[in-house]
């Protein structure tokens, strides 16, 4: 009996010295069931460092959902395929998996204001965090103000590499507000500086089309469109009417700008 008590302090010094609690807590609460069921030492000290691998990796997964800068929580599971019945559950399910993440590949979200579409970048954003990915969201407008401030200091292209090591950065409402030819070209950069590196995931109110309007002329909205679409970037474009409006939910996303109307 004191031995056993010997023994569980010893683990507690060691699991703290190793700054992995819950290997004590894992180790005690298995203890009795590896006994009643005979489980091998192997086994038992392989259940017991799953249980600490799985709850670092959840607790990684929260910080770097934390330090991403979500405007909400969203998660996939939460999205409602009846109200979009052109997007395949398919699609978001493979693009769940997290492969465009590994193939530096990019998403495009369009579709008129209310139909998901901050939603759906939130939602793939946090399921890539949980694969170990780091994440950043902001707005095109925060974008471009982030990096005017790092071209101003002189530090642009360390800020562009700082943020390739980003696997994914979601750029939320391009196209609420046309950009300066200066902004325009900011935004260029950070396209240019992440195609074959790593992910984007966009968000519009407008169609390609109308790009020309937000980045002052078609010839750069062609560069970019080209740049974020070029190896098999899935373009979803969500239709219909606001989802918010047709199931009066209050838990609308902050929004400061007025919404444009998209066609
Ligand atoms: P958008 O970015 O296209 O303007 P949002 O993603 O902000 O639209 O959606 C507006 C609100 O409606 C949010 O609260 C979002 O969670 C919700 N919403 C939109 N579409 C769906 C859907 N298909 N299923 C569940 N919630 C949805
Ligand atoms: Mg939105």
């Amino acid at each position: 009996m004191t031995e056993a008590r010997e023994t569980a302090g010893q683990i507690e010094y060691y699991s703290r010295a190793m700054k992995a609690p819950r290997i004590r807590e894992a180790a005690l609460r298995l203890a009795d069931q590896a006994r009643d069921n005979g489980w091998t030492h192997e086994e038992y000290l392989a259940a017991v460092l799953s249980r600490e691998v799985a709850a670092r990796e959840a607790s990684g997964a929260e910080t770097r959902a934390r330090a991403a800068g979500f405007p909400a929580r969203k998660s996939l599971d939460d999205f409602n395929f009846d109200h979009q019945p052109g997007l395949k559950r398919d699609t978001i399910a493979h693009l769940a998996t997290g492969a465009f993440l590994t193939e530096a590949s990019n998403i495009v979200l369009l579709g008129p204001p209310g139909t998901g579409k901050t939603h759906l970048a939130i939602g793939l954003g946090l399921r890539a965090t949980q694969l170990g990915h780091r994440v950043l969201f902001a707005t095109a407008i925060d974008w471009v103000a982030r990096l005017q401030a790092a071209h101003q200091g002189g530090r642009l292209p360390q800020e562009l590499a700082r943020l390739r090591r980003y696997g994914l950065i979601i750029v939320d409402e391009v196209g609420y507000i046309p950009f300066e030819q200066d902004a325009a070209n900011l935004f260029f950069q950070l396209v240019s500086s992440r195609y074959e590196h790593a992910s984007l995931i966009l968000t519009s109110n407008l169609p390609f089309a109308r790009w020309g309007d937000v980045f002052g002329d078609q010839v750069v909205a062609s560069a970019m469109i080209d740049r974020i679409v070029v190896h098999h970037a899935e373009v979803i474009t969500l239709k219909g009417s606001s989802y918010r409006l047709k199931h009066a939910q209050t838990d609308s996303l902050p929004s400061t700008r007025p919404e444009n109307q998209a066609e």
